[in-house]
């Protein structure tokens, strides 16, 4: 098994910089140039009672506006460390499910990893032969029966059925639209409709339908149509099987 990390830029993370430089900025501006304009004129005052307690009264409602501006300001503040708080709390288990998998280096850049480990490849992509209608329109990954059969990348789970010759058939659809098949389990883990996370456990490898041993048929099919070579589709995101 090999994989090389693929950087990708931290979206979330300076997105929430600037939306915390957008909340400070103002939080620090605004009570600097209200407070002093309404002091001086408060000091200057030579006029009637009237006129005073006119002044008086502005200047209470324009203090109550920063008050308000400054709490919903702090409230937003709050709000902003909570999910930053919780972001961080997502990656470090997101980190140590794929540190447990065997990966190695900046786990919060890894996109897609293999669908299981301790595997040998018995059949590729495009073979013909007996065991197939036309062609092989898959990779099989030959594995004991009961091996983990882990998400490849982030997902929701559209399919989860017994599929004829494919036997027990999990379908995850990626973010990008592509379909990912686990044929063949000896059980499936998830539900359709289940959003599941890089790394997660969705079924386990068996030997169901048509098939003359335990192993893991994977096919990929890019934006849900025709299949393509799964052993390609994992080298170009970095993880040659
Ligand atoms: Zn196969």
């Amino acid at each position: 098994m090999s994989y090389v990390a693929v950087a990708r830029p931290a979206a979330g993370a300076s997105l929430l910089v600037g939306v915390l430089l957008s909340v400070l900025g103002p939080l620090t501006a605004a009570p600097a140039h209200a407070v002093p304009e309404s002091a001086t004129e408060l000091a200057s005052t030579t006029t009637s009672a009237q006129e005073q307690s006119g002044r008086t009264s502005r200047l209470t409602a324009a203090e109550r506006r920063v008050e308000r501006s400054v709490e919903r300001r702090e409230r937003a503040l709050s709000a902003m460390f909570a999910v930053a708080e919780r972001h961080a709390r997502i990656e470090q288990v997101r980190s140590d499910r794929l540190r447990a998998l065997g990966y190695t280096g900046d786990l919060t850049a890894l996109e897609t990893i293999l669908p299981l480990r301790g595997y040998r490849l018995s059949a590729g992509f495009g073979l013909a032969g007996p065991l197939w209608e036309s062609t092989h329109t898959g990779l099989d990954f030959s594995a004991p029966s009961g091996t983990d059969l882990v998400a490849v990348a982030d997902a929701t789970v559209s399919e989860v059925a017994d599929a004829g010759p494919y036997g027990l058939r999990t379908i995850l659809t990626l973010e990008d639209g592509t379909d990912v098949w686990y044929c063949h389990q000896l059980v499936s883990l998830v539900s359709p409709g289940e959003a599941v996370e890089i790394g997660e456990v969705v079924g386990l490898v068996g030997s169901t339908g048509n098939s003359t041993g335990p192993h893991l048929h994977l096919e990929v099919h890019p934006a849900g149509g025709g299949a393509t070579d799964p052993a390609a589709w994992l080298s170009s995101a970095g993880m040659t099987p």
